[in-house]
């Protein structure tokens, strides 16, 4: 990996563990076209992803996503093979499978919030559309056979900001911590 973008990934992954507690191993929410993509491309998917968060992960993938994998027929048995050796989300969605991007909308995204604190790899562009509005949702893609982690987000941005100040007017509501906070602000 180029030595700025894997600066950039190692400040995106600090400012997701300060501000909104994500905590190694990493559960990272696959679908089933990125790891149909991973193998199409020969890549070691959990190395890559790895070396992208910096850090140690557990790849998960729901029950409609792999199903989206044996929907390919034989051209996706390297990747339902892959697939069975991650962590099964139970999503209940078996009566009635939905799509990945609808399963994974309503997996990722309870109540406005990122709440089980995904990070969600996924090939679907309107999918990563959708969760750049929910702040704190690290999102990772292939392009080309190379593993891309998304910028922060505007809606994580604010939701930083936020953080930042709240940090800071606890601080300076409690007279022992008035110093420390100032310390670290500048
Ligand atoms: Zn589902």
């Amino acid at each position: 990996m180029r030595q700025k973008r894997s600066k950039n990934y190692r400040k995106q992954m600090a400012i997701y563990r300060m501000a909104f507690q994500f905590r190694q191993p990493y559960q990272v929410l696959l679908d089933g076209d990125i790891i149909y993509d991973a193998t199409k491309y020969k890549m070691n998917l959990e190395k890559s992803l790895e070396a992208c968060v910096q850090g140690t992960i557990k790849p998960m993938i729901t029950q409609c996503c792999i199903k989206s994998l044996y929907d390919r027929g034989k051209d996706a048995e390297g990747a339902i093979a892959l697939a069975k050796t991650f962590e099964r989300r139970r999503c209940n969605h078996q009566e009635n499978p939905l799509s990945q991007e609808e399963c994974l909308a309503s997996v990722v995204n309870i109540k406005g919030k990122n709440k089980h604190r995904y990070v969600v790899g996924t090939q679907n562009y309107k999918l990563r559309g959708q969760f750049r509005a929910l702040a704190a949702t690290p999102m990772m893609y292939i392009n080309r056979s190379v593993m891309i982690m998304e910028p922060i987000s505007p809606a994580t941005e604010a939701a930083k900001r936020k953080w930042e100040q709240d940090k800071l007017s606890a601080g300076l509501n409690d007279p022992h911590h008035t110093h420390m906070t100032v310390t670290a602000k500048r």
